[in-house]
């Protein structure tokens, strides 16, 4: 139970709901064990006032009414006139008074519930809530670790799981043990010997039950996996329909789903035989204390030891005790599987981000940047994408990094942005290490148009002020007309509030990454980012784009990733990179002089575009 413990600051924080829900239990416990004595009066009333007028019919007698009747009902005197009235009314009353004690206790239970489940929702939510929060901060390289659906189930499934255990597992323990306490002494008060014969069978209800519970457990993760499976195919056909239909795959398609299916339904049906066990041994078990109740008691009834209603009263409590005992059993498997859940929870909370902020103090950005001998290495992967790399840009110029695919430039703006730590040398900002500035405010300088443009399941409007939280609809459209998707936006018939995703339109290439420019630009930031964001756009739109973002970068520090000389050959310096290393550097006059690499590949592309 170690990685539950994790959770008992949660029990610190609702310490009350969990004690009042205790009272609770016990009140409801209380109506619960009174209500088979009334059933154990009423059975011995019966039989002694037959009894007696069996012996004396004719003599007038004063009836002795049940205990539980006594405080309202005033002493009949009944005669062979009156009688069937008499028993009649006294049936009704302790009927009424049965169904009153089952009401209170019913009211009792409810408040449980409202009490102890409550607070495992509550729990949940709390717990979910960390558990995103943490998401949020931990860095780049936990995501490239994990996959995105493990990432999922650990925020929903996991967290159920959980709380599994913070609600139902809780409530039966402590209703297990408040009514075993209660139940048992009184069963002992009457009958010990007894009491152990009638209760000797259920220990092995626990067992058993418990037992069925682990293979149901496991047989259900099984089936789940099955599930999340075939559910995965599914909706990677349903996403990639266009290639499914253009390589002609339908039937191939088909039969595997058809196999998949199968394994599933062999899966579940492998469960259900093992679900199918639980009803019968609970009833196989309580039948086997009722037999032995009976018989037992009745011997000791004939010996005239014991009354002949507690055994009804036995019969009662060991039906009362038959779902607790079972639940010992479910409880341990809940209780196992939420810990299992918690141990995969905790291995992502108790991870600490690689990359975290070191400096509280608020940070002016200048939008000086330099790299000292900046090498890199994915942490995941341990390819080396930089490889002492030095270059200094000064506040207000425009620095432009082309090379082939594959040379270390998107890596170097993942650096810029501090997605990630360097390996080794130093990055500094406006003089000091990176490190050791303020990073939020660092990044809220930032203006970053990432390679693979992401947009929200949102409207265009949202998507574009997305970094700025007091943006105004004039400053949205300005940010849209310098990214020139203005027009394109008006041209849907609802404009900016157009949906973008799954279930609104789809942009195409070009589109989307003007939106995501202009969600860059609309922060007006002091540092602009854009790794090979003009990709996608023909060299008309690229030139009204340009234009328009050299006003924008007038004064501010950019970074320009690029593949076409075309793009970046105005800019104040140009780095060369190839294999993540700088082998030119210098500006676009001074690179072609050189004749190197820089030099072919601008010939290459002019002649390109003259053809
Ligand atoms: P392109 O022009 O195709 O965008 P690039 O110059 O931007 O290429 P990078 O994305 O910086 O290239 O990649 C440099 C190297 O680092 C490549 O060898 C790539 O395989 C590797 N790499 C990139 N991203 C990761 C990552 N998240 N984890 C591990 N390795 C990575
Ligand atoms: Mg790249």
């Amino acid at each position: 139970m170690k990685a539950l413990q994790y959770l008992n600051k949660y029990f610190w924080k609702y310490k009350w709901r969990i004690l009042l829900g205790t009272v609770f239990v016990v009140c409801s416990n209380v109506f619960t064990v009174y209500a088979p004595q009334v059933i154990r009066e009423a059975v011995n009333f019966l039989n002694e006032t037959y009894s007696s007028f069996q012996e004396n019919p004719d003599a007038e007698q004063t009836l002795d009414l049940p205990e539980s009747l006594q405080w309202f009902m005033d002493p009949q005197v009944a005669n062979v006139d009156n009688l069937g009235g008499l028993m009649l009314r006294v049936a009704l009353a302790l009927g009424l008074l049965y169904i009153v004690l089952y009401f209170v206790k019913g009211v009792f239970s409810f408040l449980t519930r409202q009490t102890i489940i409550v607070m495992s929702r509550l729990i949940e939510y709390d717990l979910k809530n960390e558990v995103y929060d943490h998401y949020q901060r931990l860095s780049m390289a936990f995501y490239k670790r994990n996959n995105t659906g493990d990432l999922m189930n650990r925020i929903s499934e996991d967290v159920s799981r959980v709380r599994m255990y913070l609600g139902p597992a809780v409530m039966y323990t402590i209703n297990l043990f408040v009514l075993l306490v209660m139940v048992i002494t009184v069963m002992l008060y009457i009958d010990a010997e007894l009491t152990l014969w009638s209760l000797a069978p259920l220990p092995f209800m626990s067992i058993s039950i418990y037992l069925v519970s682990s293979t149901i457990n496991k047989k259900s993760e099984a089936v789940q996996k099955q599930q999340s499976h075939l559910s995965t195919m599914v909706q990677e056909s349903i996403s990639g329909v266009r290639v499914l239909k253009a390589y002609n795959r339908e039937t191939a398609q088909q039969e595997t789903f058809a196999d998949q299916s199968d394994l599933y339904k062999v899966k579940l049906l492998d469960l259900v035989k093992v679900e199918a066990l639980f009803m019968p041994i609970i009833v196989l078990l309580v039948g086997l204390s009722t037999i032995l109740t009976i018989y037992i008691g009745g011997t000791k009834v004939v010996a005239g030891e014991l009354e002949i209603g507690q055994i009804f009263q036995f019969v009662f409590y060991v039906n009362l005790l038959t779902w607790p005992f079972a639940s010992v059993g479910w409880v341990t498997s809940l209780v196992q599987k939420a810990e299992a859940s918690q141990k995969r929870i905790n291995e992502f909370l108790l991870t600490d981000p690689e990359v975290v902020n070191t400096n509280e103090a608020p940070l002016q950005v200048h939008g000086g940047i330099a790299f000292d001998n900046v090498s890199f290495t994915y942490p995941d992967s341990g390819i080396e994408a930089l490889k002492n790399v030095s270059f200094e840009i000064q506040p207000g110029e425009t620095l432009a990094v082309i090379g082939r695919t594959g040379s270390g430039k998107s890596t170097l703006a993942n650096l810029v942005a501090r997605q990630y730590d360097v390996t080794a040398g130093q990055i500094r900002v406006d003089g000091a290490p990176i490190q050791d500035v303020n990073l939020y405010d660092l990044r809220a300088a930032m203006g970053y148009v990432p390679q693979d443009v992401f947009l929200f399941s949102d409207s265009i409007y949202n998507n574009i002020k997305f970094g700025v939280d007091e943006a105004n609809e004039a400053r949205v459209v300005q940010a849209a007309q310098d990214a020139d998707i203005h027009e394109n936006i008006l041209g849907f018939a609802k404009g900016y509030q157009t949906l973008l995703g799954e279930r609104g339109i789809n942009l195409s290439g070009g589109q989307k990454q003007r939106i995501s420019i202009a969600r860059a630009i609309i922060k007006n930031p002091d540092i602009l980012i854009f790794d090979d964001c003009l990709s996608a756009v023909d060299t008309e739109t690229e030139e009204k784009i340009l234009s328009a973002l050299k006003r924008i970068m007038e004064g501010k520090t950019s970074i320009i990733i690029a593949h076409r000389v075309s793009t970046i050959k105005h800019a104040d310096r140009i780095l060369v990179l190839d294999q993540g290393r700088v082998i030119e550097q210098g500006t676009h006059q001074q690179l072609v002089d050189s004749e190197g690499t820089y030099a072919d590949l601008y010939r290459q592309q002019l002649a390109e575009d003259r053809a």
